[in-house]
């Protein structure tokens, strides 16, 4: 960490800077603890654990805490119960509250590790010591950083106005219903109990995130007729039909999509323009088990679905996307002899995008500045997260995700974070609180 260039803020920085460092094993410490607990999303396992370890924690430092079941939520059962918390802990005067959202779930382990992904591994072989698991970087290296960044805060500002939450919420990586939507239904993010919140995904220590591209996901089935696979002309394939579509795709939606460009800061580059992927495709004879030796029927397939997964931009209507998939599956029934298709969505999510002027980015924007020395680069996301419910349940727009660790490790095998980005991190996130909650200070 470098030292702040502003003589004004020396004392303070210092004063925060040096109890930030002090608390830099307990950083690692709880980081490889929330890494242990094995919230594997699906089938969503361990909320409960990890919920009722974080209001240990949490309690212990002072916060009041609830503990909160999103009941109904798709995926929640007694044997997957959907468990959320949220922590709050008033200062001694009113004022804003800055809420601290991290999801707690994690994807799939997957292959190709070799770290156990579970085990929270702390090693430095000589690019500085770096913790490794399964939701180490996305985003439980960013929770713990948001924790000790309160917990310092608080210690060095125990009079500071406002309020500060923590929460920990489930189902993120399956579209947040049983997490951070079901909370804003329940006013956990009206602007009138929360009024800055900052989400700390991987999106690096350096950067703010301002929102995130939409997304529209629907299955497409085409149809033809079952006959002998030696006489293909007595039957019509439903595959050569979804082959069409595809064709159409390459032909006409691609190039379209491709020359469409965004004002959002759309990182990486290349998903700075509208993108669509096929997500899956399914025809004819079901696949069989991978130990079976026996051989495929001579059928012609009847039918054929895909799932797309189009992601459009903030100046891309909803509207307009689904009509241009549509428009070229009508087109091709004017053309194509036979052809008959169904389209059913499946999903959709708008854009969102947060003001670079908004009072949280701008305050986080100038910590970062503070701990880096740098200007902080704006940036928006390819996927969703869970500032989506954040802005359109909860109606609070002030709303950013920044946080440690490098988006490009998220899913992947042997992910880790370093503790330097997380320690770097905890400042702008101490920083941060200072100039929302104790601005008399600066
Ligand atoms: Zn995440």
């Amino acid at each position: 960490m470098k030292h702040s260039p502003d003589p004004i803020l020396d004392p303070l920085y210092d004063r925060l800077h040096d109890r930030i460092a002090d608390s830099r094993d307990a950083l690692i410490a709880l980081t490889r603890d929330l890494i242990r607990i094995p919230t594997l999303n699906p089938p969503g396992e361990n909320y409960g654990a990890i919920c009722d370890y974080l209001d240990r924690r949490l309690t212990a430092s002072g916060f009041q805490t609830q503990l909160v079941r999103a009941e109904g939520a798709p995926g929640d059962c007694d044997r997957y119960p959907r468990w959320n918390i949220v922590a709050r802990r008033d200062g001694g005067r009113a004022g804003p509250c800055v809420h601290f959202n991290s999801h707690t779930d994690v994807v799939d382990v997957g292959l190709g590790w070799t770290q156990d992904a579970f085990g929270g591994a702390l090693i430095d072989d000589g690019h500085g010591a770096r913790i490794y698991g399964r939701g180490a970087c996305d985003m439980k290296g960013g929770l713990a950083a948001s924790i000790i960044a309160a917990e310092c805060f608080i210690a060095e500002f125990p009079d500071f106005a406002g309020a500060i939450e923590i929460s920990g919420t489930a189902d993120e990586e399956s579209g947040g219903y049983g997490g951070v939507a079901y909370l804003a239904e329940r006013g956990y993010f009206s602007p009138e109990r929360v009024q800055h919140v900052i989400i700390p995904e991987p999106l690096n220590k350096d950067r703010v995130c301002l929102g995130h591209r939409g997304g529209w996901w629907a299955e497409i089935e085409t149809f033809g007729e079952i006959a002998h696979g030696s006489m293909p002309f007595l039957g019509d394939c439903a595959i050569r039909h979804m082959g069409a579509v595809l064709n159409a795709f390459e032909d006409r939606l691609f190039p379209a999509m491709a020359a469409r460009r965004t004002d959002m800061p759309v990182v990486p580059e290349g998903a700075r323009q509208s993108t669509m992927n096929i997500n899956s495709i399914h025809g004819g004879q079901a696949e069989t088990p991978h130990d079976s030796t026996a051989l495929p029927s001579h059928c012609v397939p009847d039918r054929c679905r895909i799932v797309i997964d189009r992601r459009f931009l903030v100046e891309e209507p909803l509207d307009q996307v689904r009509d241009e998939v549509r428009g070229i599956l009508d087109g091709l029934v004017h053309t194509r002899p036979n052809f008959e298709y169904d389209l059913r969505e499946l999903n959709h999510v708008l854009p969102s995008m947060t003001d670079r002027d908004a009072p949280v980015a701008r305050t986080v924007a100038a910590a970062i500045r503070q701990v880096t020395g740098k200007d902080a680069e704006f940036v928006a996301s390819p996927g969703t997260y869970d500032q989506k419910h954040i802005d359109r349940i909860g109606k609070l727009k002030n709303c950013i995700a920044y946080g440690p660790g490098i988006l490009e490790l998220a899913h992947k095998p042997d992910e880790w974070i370093g503790v330097d980005d997380m320690m770097d991190s905890v400042m702008v996130m101490a920083l941060s609180l200072v100039a929302l909650l104790a601005p008399e200070q600066t």
